[in-house]
Formats: structure tokens, C-alpha cells, sequence
């Protein structure tokens, strides 16, 4: 079969390699459509190899089962879905209690193995996935279905985590709306009854903001946060989702989040929010703020996403290109010319 495969540090390749064969409590799964999420341009730009053989990219898939390997219960062939991507260990204490995402297989600082990421993806004609990482979606379609895998996925956990701060009246700043940001406007109007104030450097972007049902948008410069702050009465946004993650992007989080508001870290642009303990006073943390650092989500909040998804509550905007031209998509969204999601189809 043909993959899209990182070969060595920054080189993309379309190979030939075997078809896995499903192995035991697996699913093979035929790929109906694989998105491109940023991640795998931070991955792209490691300077060292990942892992020693190419590795398969891709770690929002949908597809159809194409085979059951042994000891898999309750799943058959034709049934499609898309692949949850934490593939934790499932019996933890963490997993038992819904919270896959932060597996204690995985250690303290680690992710629990996703597809993609360590083993193979599903930027390929098929992958191998763990049979209880599948999760049905009916008839949706598949280019349309696989950014659920991540873009709503994580962007759905990070929102649910802040409910709290997402009440009538409040104000929820998204920065960054790209691929994920997109879909996490969609979902702040689909589930709170927030004012939601987008921020992009890219005014095209801001206009998909505003498409996907942003009240407002603004250009991200040097003022961005008084301006927020003059929005929200001088006291500040009751949460800020940073879908970037840079030094700016977290700067700026921490001066336009509000007295116990939500701040939460998604995008992985190694960014310092600088946040230092002392008296309050001056552009730093409010008092009561509370941080987190948001990673995927839970399986729960896969299948929430699916659920609006299928409502036609969400959709997150798609630009569909053949496998063959993957590493040209990979270009384009790193060029920031992506509206929404890039997504390849074998
Ligand atoms: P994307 O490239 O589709 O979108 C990024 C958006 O941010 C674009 O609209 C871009 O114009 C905007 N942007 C860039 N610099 C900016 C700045 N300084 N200020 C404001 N806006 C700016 O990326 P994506 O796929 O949506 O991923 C976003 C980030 O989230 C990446 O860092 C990715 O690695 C990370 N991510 C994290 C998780 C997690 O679990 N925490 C999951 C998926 C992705
Ligand atoms: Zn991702
Ligand atoms: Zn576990």
C-alpha cells in the first residue's frame, strides 16, 4: 500500500510498504480520510528521527474496518468511524475513571501512544489500530468526520474543562483560528452562551472566525490585549483558549484573563507565559486564574463531538487533497494558506 511517510528530520515521502495485518484485539482499517493537524509540523521539524524506520504520519483518521484480528469482541468488517488517538492502556485508574488521555502508562510528562506519533498512522491506504480506539459515526463522511479526531476532540476538552467560566454573560477569547481554533468557536456557540472574541494574525482567518460564529475579531498586534481588556469592562476575559502557544500568544493570555478565569494552553509553540509568583498588580495573572495545559481529550469527549457533529452543529471547514500531494499540504499549512483543515484521502 502507498504511506505518507516522515523518512528522515523535515523529508515527507510517499512509499510503498506491506499492508499491516491486524493483530491480536486489533482492527485494520481501510483510511477514508486522514487530516493534517500542526503537530506533525513541530514533529516535522525535530531535528532528530522520531523512530529509526520511516514513520507513518497521521493521527486524525476515519475509515471502515477492514479486518478483525483475534480476541476482538462486538466490532465487525464494514462498520466506519474514526480512530480515538489515545491509545492508553485502558485498565489504569485514569482510564477507568474516563481520563485516557492522561493514562498513567504514559508517565508523568509523556502522551499515552498515538498513531501517528510513534506507531503508524493513518496517512496511508490502511492502519492497524487498537479495536477499542474505534468509534462509530454512522454515515458521515469521512473528510468531514476526521478532524473530529483532534481538531473537536481537543478543542471540546479544553472548552468542557472551563464550564465553569462559560456562563451568560461571560467572555471567551480563542487565539489562533486555525484548524483546531476554527472548530472550538464552532463549539463555544454550539454548547455556552458566550460572547466569543477571536484573535489571528491573518485577517482571512479572522474572517473564518467570524464564519464559524465569532462576535468579534481581532488582528493580533501589540494592543490585543487592552483591547480585550477594554471589551470585558477592564477585568478580563473569563477564559482564553491559546490554540498557538507561542511566547506572544502566552503573553497575551495572561494579560487579557480575567479575575478567576480559565487559561488554557493547547497550541505547542514552546511559549513562556512568564507567570511569576507575587502580589497581584501590574499586566500579570489575576488573582484566582487558574492555568492548564490541555492535551486530546477523553473518549467521552470524541463521542460528544461526534454527537454535534452529526446534529450539524459543528463542521469544521475541509480542503481535500489526494495522499500523493500530502507533503505539498504539509507546505501550504505551514505557508498558513489552510482555511480550516487540510485533509487527505488515499
Ligand atoms: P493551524 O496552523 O491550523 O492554526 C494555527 C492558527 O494560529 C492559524 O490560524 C494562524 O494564523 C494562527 N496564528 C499563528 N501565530 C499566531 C499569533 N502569534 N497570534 C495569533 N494567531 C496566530 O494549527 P492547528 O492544527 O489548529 O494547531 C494549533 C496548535 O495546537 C499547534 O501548536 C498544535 O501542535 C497544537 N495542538 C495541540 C493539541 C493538544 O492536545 N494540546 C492537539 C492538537 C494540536
Ligand atoms: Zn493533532
Ligand atoms: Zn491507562
Amino acid at each position: 500500500m502507498r504511506a505518507l511517510q516522515l523518512t528522515e528530520p523535515g523529508t515527507l515521502e510517499i512509499r510503498e510498504v506491506p499492508t499491516p495485518e491486524p493483530g491480536p484485539g486489533e482492527l485494520l482499517i481501510r483510511v477514508g480520510a486522514s487530516g493534517i493537524c500542526h503537530s506533525d509540523l513541530h514533529v516535522l521539524h525535530l531535528p532528530f528521527k522520531v523512530r529509526e524506520d520511516p514513520l507513518t504520519l497521521g493521527h486524525e483518521i476515519a475509515g471502515t474496518i477492514a479486518a478483525v484480528g483475534d480476541q476482538v469482541a462486538g466490532r465487525t468488517t464494514g462498520e466506519r468511524g474514526v480512530v480515538y488517538l489515545c491509545w492508553s492502556c485502558g485498565h489504569c485508574p485514569e482510564c477507568a475513571s474516563g481520563n485516557e488521555n492522561v493514562c498513567r502508562a504514559a508517565g508523568r510528562v509523556a502522551m499515552p501512544p498515538c498513531p501517528g506519533l510513534g506507531p503508524d498512522g493513518g496517512m496511508a491506504e490502511y492502519v492497524a489500530v487498537p479495536a477499542n480506539s474505534f468509534v462509530p459515526i454512522g454515515d458521515m463522511d469521512f473528510v468531514a468526520a476526521a478532524p473530529l479526531a483532534d481538531a473537536a476532540l481537543t478543542s471540546y476538552h479544553a472548552i468542557r474543562g472551563a464550564r465553569d467560566q462559560l456562563y451568560p454573560g461571560a467572555t471567551a477569547v480563542v487565539i489562533g483560528a486555525g484548524g483546531l481554533g476554527h472548530v472550538g468557536i464552532q463549539i463555544l456557540r454550539a454548547i455556552t452562551p458566550v460572547r466569543v472574541i477571536a484573535v489571528d494574525t491573518d485577517p482571512d482567518k479572522l474572517e473564518l472566525a467570524a464564519e464559524c460564529g465569532a462576535h468579534e475579531g481581532l488582528a493580533a498586534d501589540a494592543d490585543t490585549a487592552a483591547r480585550i481588556l477594554a471589551m470585558t469592562g477592564g477585568r478580563g476575559a473569563e477564559a482564553v483558549f491559546d490554540f498557538v502557544g507561542v511566547d506572544a500568544t502566552a503573553k497575551l493570555s495572561v494579560e487579557s484573563v480575567g479575575p478567576n478565569g480559565a487559561y488554557r494552553m493547547i497550541g505547542l509553540g514552546e511559549g513562556d507565559p512568564g507567570i511569576t509568583a507575587g502580589p497581584a498588580g501590574g499586566p500579570g495573572l489575576p488573582w484566582g486564574a487558574t492555568v492548564r495545559k490541555s492535551y486530546g481529550g477523553t473518549k467521552r469527549d470524541l463521542i460528544d463531538s461526534i454527537a454535534l457533529a452529526r446534529e450539524g452543529r459543528i463542521a469544521a471547514r475541509t480542503r481535500q487533497f489526494p495522499l500523493e500531494d500530502g507533503a505539498h499540504a504539509y507546505e501550504l499549512l505551514e505557508q498558513g494558506r489552510i482555511r480550516g483543515r487540510a485533509v487527505l484521502v488515499p
